[in-house]
């Protein structure tokens, strides 16, 4: 493990309270109470069929979704919101951009800047963000591309980068503002077999880097292997949660067992 994403180990950051959680889309419940605490550094794999709100929930992680109960915190944190007395404010969208720096977050489709190249889209939000001047931000960017193998290709356009190694890049990104947390949305959903197992080594590299770790993934091997924790969620609720041990090989409800048969 490099030093550049060791550091964290001393600091424990990048725990994350979700507290009662509850979203609807019009009459449809996509998360129905769902309350979690995961430790800092800690590695979360959530499982699920599809539809059963696992996406909805890591969005609101970083308030890309806004929860319609409920609250989430990180390190303490309200996300998306300020607590006055009783009453909790939502931020302001400076404030909510700035809390997000925190909180990476990792596509299923990538989403690389298409008109910049690989070194530009790495320092475009530290710079951006006045978090490193532009010096530094290429050195970070060097060591970054060093972790995830792709230093060669810092000049390349996204376009003429496989889908494997876009992804790579795009946790590359999302780990130059030094993330606290950093989610994954299915990130290798979008790629061909042959591609999943160079995503699935970064992502493992970056296990126990100290970052804590939140991933929506059907690649049960790859949860037994890395996860802490698995959750497994079911029509917006977190049906059943424990070591990767308990939940994938000792499953306590039916609903799991029959998950876990279907995906193996
Ligand atoms: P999963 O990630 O487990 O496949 P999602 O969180 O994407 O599930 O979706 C949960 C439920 O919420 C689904 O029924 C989905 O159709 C619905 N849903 C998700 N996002 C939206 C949206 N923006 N508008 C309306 N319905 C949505």
């Amino acid at each position: 493990m490099s030093e550049a994403i060791d550091y964290r180990q001393a600091h424990a950051t990048g725990a994350i309270s979700i507290t009662g959680v509850s979203k609807s889309y019009g009459r449809h419940k996509a998360l129905d109470d769902v309350s979690l605490e995961l430790d800092p550094g800690s590695v979360t794999v959530i499982v699920g069929p599809s539809g059963s709100g696992k996406s909805t929930l890591l969005r609101t992680l970083n308030h890309l979704e806004r929860v319609d109960t409920g609250f989430i915190q990180i390190d303490g944190d309200y996300i998306g919101y300020q607590r006055r007395g009783d009453k909790l404010y939502e931020l302001k969208e400076k404030a909510i951009l700035r809390q997000r720096i925190n909180v990476g977050y990792v596509f299923q489709n990538f989403n690389l800047f298409p008109h910049l190249t690989v070194l530009e889209n790495l320092i475009e939000a530290p710079v951006a963000h006045r978090q490193l001047s532009k010096r530094d931000a290429v050195t970070r960017a060097g060591e970054l591309l060093d972790i995830v193998g792709l230093r060669h290709k810092a000049d390349a356009w996204p376009r003429h980068l496989s889908g494997g190694q876009q992804q790579r890049i795009a946790i590359a990104r999302a780990l130059m503002l030094n993330p606290r947390v950093m989610l994954f949305d299915e990130p290798t959903s979008a790629l061909d077999p042959e591609l999943v197992g160079e995503v699935l080594d970064v992502i493992k590299k970056l296990a126990r880097s100290g970052t804590t770790l939140v991933i929506v993934t059907h690649e049960i091997g790859f949860a037994r292997e890395v996860a802490d924790n698995v959750v497994f969620m079911v029509d917006g609720r977190i049906v059943e949660q424990g070591s990767a041990t308990q939940v994938l090989n000792n499953p306590r409800h039916e609903r799991t067992r029959r998950f876990l048969a279907r995906v193996l």
